[in-house]
Formats: structure tokens, sequence, C-alpha cells
């Protein structure tokens, strides 16, 4: 895939990179190196500064790198600000935090027979980043923020389609005043991160992407002995039960499925609505869906922008198409939008049965799938089939119902009457092959941290 940015609401390349020379590469691994070398003994407050000068630079560029965001890959420029204001959040807060995160933990020193006993936390050293599109600024902010937080260096891979996002990802820090070369973007293809990984001077390594990708990646590491965190992708259940708020849900799942064009991990993807409810809850849906603004991202009314590759828009069609062909009916949409760039209509599907390719795997782009159960159990049952585990929601007044939903849905994350999100005061992450390890909060920060345990006599 070449290094480029491709405008998706009109299929225009714009800009071309070579991908870095192996000398240029290598010297930017020395770079790493040595950075972090002086880094690692910055105080964690120096840190918690340049992070609340990298929140600056954000709050000042915003509309800038909201318009490079949405030229990139296609996504609202609202959302593409709402992105960039949600990063100097994390930034901000991981500055007001992390300092406390990072103090020694005092043990019980007379049981393990010491004056002193505590564990502390270190950084690990350089670690590769290898980012999607999706959220082009938020992905990597949120590996960003608790890493350089906690003392390492970091190095970025990102995905392809967004180089001009990815070079800003390093100007930012650049600009708020950290250390040279503490995070540096390297312009390469997913073929040489092999080389990286492997390199010694790369400790560990977060990947956030398809699950062949992770694959490839934790092979490689598992190879090479260095730890590593994947957050793949999801087919999030969304449970609807007789007690919920219809009107509510039925708002609230349309955004969940069509937030980012349809293209995110945590969308809701598969729907599964209460027999009792699910005449007039679909009938809600699908009005909501059909109402929805597609169109150009650049403007404010549109709700829902273009695909952000030709490819992914392609897997979409072939997607709808074959649950179409074995017996699928279509609600709401079903079609490309008879426009230049990659457009999909926003569709709603019923009738989905696990012949059809969809039903185990995931759909990156604005399609709903609509199933009528007619209990929790059944919709847990088979929300828990599909092979991803990464978030749920459950629409319910019923308190028993909730405890059933948290102790016996299968993923990282379960939220009740709300949308999935992430915030930096919640960890995020999956089960299953949704991947492992957690991102934000201190388990994120402590994920690339020694945890070197201090016994003294
Ligand atoms: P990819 O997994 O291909 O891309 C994500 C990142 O991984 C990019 O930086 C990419 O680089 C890199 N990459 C690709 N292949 C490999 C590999 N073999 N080894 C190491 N790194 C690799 O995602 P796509 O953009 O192709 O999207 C495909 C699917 O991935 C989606 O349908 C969705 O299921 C899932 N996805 C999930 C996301 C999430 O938020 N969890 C985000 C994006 C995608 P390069 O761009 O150079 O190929």
């Amino acid at each position: 895939m070449a290094i480029a940015t491709v405008n998706p609401a009109t299929g225009e390349t714009l800009k071309t990179y070579e991908p870095l020379t192996d000398e240029a590469l290598e010297d930017k691994l020395a770079r790493a190196a040595t950075a972090w070398a002086s880094y690692r003994r910055t105080s964690a407050e120096q840190r918690a500064g340049w992070l609340r000068g990298a929140a600056d630079v954000l709050d000042a560029d915003a509309d800038t790198v909201a318009e490079l965001m949405t030229t990139e890959m296609g996504k609202t420029l609202a959302s593409a600000k709402a992105e960039v204001a949600k990063c100097a959040k994390a930034l901000r807060w991981y500055a007001e935090h992390g300092p406390a995160m990072l103090e020694p933990e005092r043990k019980d020193a007379e049981a393990v027979k010491a004056n002193e006993a505590y564990v502390v936390y270190q950084p690990i050293g350089v670690v590769l980043a290898i980012m999607p599109w999706n959220f082009p600024l938020w992905q990597a902010m949120r590996f960003a923020a608790p890493a350089l937080m906690a003392g390492n260096v970091g190095l970025l891979k990102h995905a392809s389609n967004v180089p001009q996002t990815a070079l800003y990802l390093e100007e930012i820090f650049r600009k708020a005043g950290f250390p040279e070369d503490v995070f540096q973007t390297l312009l390469i293809g997913s073929g040489t991160i092999e080389r990286v990984l492997r390199d010694d001077r790369v400790a560990a390594a977060t990947l956030t992407g398809s699950a062949p990708a992770g694959q490839s990646v934790a092979s490689i590491a598992g190879d090479a002995l260095k730890p590593t965190v994947l957050e793949l992708g999801g087919s999030d259940p969304f449970i609807v039960m007789p007690s919920a708020h219809l009107d509510k849900a039925a708002e609230v799942a349309v955004t969940a499925r069509n937030q980012n064009n349809g293209q995110s991990c945590i969308a809701a993807k598969r729907f599964f609505v209460h027999r009792d409810v699910a005449e007039e809850f679909t009938r809600l849906f699908a009005e909501k869906i059909a109402a929805l603004t597609v169109g150009d991202p650049m403007d404010p009314d549109t709700q829902v922008g273009p695909l952000a590759t030709e490819s992914g828009r392609d897997d979409v069609e072939r997607y709808v198409q074959d649950a179409v062909d074995k017996g699928a009916t279509v609600l709401v949409g079903g079609t490309r939008v008879d426009r230049p760039g990659w457009f999909y209509a926003p569709t709603l599907l019923t009738g989905i049965t696990p012949e059809m390719d969809l039903y185990f795997e995931e759909v990156f782009g604005p399609v709903a799938a609509l199933f009528t159960v007619d209990s929790l159990d059944e919709a847990i049952e088979i929300a828990n089939s599909h092979p991803y585990g990464l978030g749920a929601n459950l629409w319910s007044e019923d308190e028993d119902e909730r405890t059933q939903f948290i102790r016996d849905i299968a993923s990282g994350l379960a939220f009740v009457n709300g949308m999935v999100t992430s915030y930096p005061e919640l960890p995020f992450g999956g089960v299953k092959q949704s991947g492992y390890g957690r991102e934000l909060t201190e388990l994120g920060m402590r994920e690339f941290m020694n945890a070197k345990t201090v016994w003294i006599g």
C-alpha cells in the first residue's frame, strides 16, 4: 500500500511519500535509543509539564489538524474536532494523575523480613506503536500520553493512508518542548515492521488494527520475547430489552453504528432486540438511519461521510451482497451512494443467519445487522458465539438483567443504557480475538513499565 494522502470524498491522490530508506530508519532507531537514555531520568513532574504543553499545542492547532484528518480519512469535520479535543483532554488527564501513578508502592516490609519493601514503576524503553487510520489522532495519542508520561520513548508506524497526520503527531511533541526524538514517526510500510520489532533497541509493541496484523506482530514479538498490547476488531452487541427506553435506545443505536462513518472497533454492529419490542424498535431504528445526512465530510450538516479507502468500501459492499444473496432483508440502504468518493449508504439488515459472512466477521462500515431474540439468554448466547469480545451494550431498566449481562457477556467493556466509548478514566481493551492488554488509566501505562520489586534489608 502506497504511503499517501488520498481524499476519500473525491478519490483524488493529494500527496505521496517515499518510505524511509534503510539508513534513515537506522538513524531513527539510534536516535530513539539515545533519547531514552536521558528521557528515562527526567522527573514525572517535568514530563507532566511537557504533556500539558502538548495539549496546548493541540488546542492551538485544532482547526488545522481536524481538517487534515477529514481530508485524509473522511471523518466528518465535527467529529475530527471532537477527536482533537479528546486527545488534549487525555494529555491533561495523564499530566494530572500520572505522577501519582508513578509513586513507589509500599509493601509490608516486616512480612518479608526487610527494613523496606516496595514496588517501583520504571519505563521499559522504546515502544513501537502500530496504529490504524480510523481515529488517526486518538489511537496514537492514547498510546503516546501514558507512554511518554511513564518515561518511555515512542516510535509510531501509522497507517499508510494517514501520513500527514502521522507527521503532525511527531510535531506536537516537538512543539511542546519534549526532549528531542522522544516521539518519532516512521514512514514505513507494514513489511518493514519485523525489522523494527526485532531490533534490540525496541523493547515492546502495541498494535491497534485487524486480527491478521495483530497475529503477525504478536508472533514476531513472541519469538523475540517482547511484550505486546493488541487492540483488534470488534463486533459489539447492542441488546434491547422490553424495559428499555426505546426511542433513546434507537437514537443511540444509530450513533453507535454510524459514528466515524461506521468505522470504529467499538461501534455497535449487531443489534439484538427482544421480540416484545422488536417491531417498534426496528421502526424507530430504520426511520432514524434513513434520516441520516450523507455527504461531504467538510459540510457541518453531514452526519456520515465516505469510507476511508476504496478497498474498505468494496469489503462492505461484498458483505451486504453476500447477506442479501443468502436471504437477508435490506430495510434501509444497501447500496453505494451515487457520487465520487467511497460512500456507502447507512444500511439496516434483518434475517441474518450464520451462513452469511458478516455473521462471524466485522463489517467496518455503516451496516447494522438486526436480530430478534426471545430472551436475554439467547441474545448473550449469540453475542458470545462471535470470535470478538471488545465492547457490549445493554438497554434495560431491569436490575437482574443488568447483573446477568455484566456477569455473562464475553467482552472487555460492558455499557448499560449508554454508548460504548473510551475515556482516559476507564480501562479499554478486549478479550478473545479482540486482543489483550489494556489501554488508558494506570493499567494502560503499566503495560509498558517494569514493576520492579525492591527489598532493602
Ligand atoms: P490493518 O490492520 O491492516 O492496519 C492497521 C495498522 O496495522 C496499519 O498501521 C497497518 O499498516 C498495519 N499493518 C497492516 N498489516 C500488518 C501486518 N501484517 N503486520 C503488522 N502491521 C500491519 O487494518 P486495515 O486498515 O486494513 O483495516 C482492516 C480491518 O482492520 C478493518 O476491517 C477492521 O476490522 C480492522 N480495524 C480495526 C481497527 C480498530 O480500531 N480496532 C482500526 C482499523 C481497522 P499499513 O497501513 O501500512 O498497512
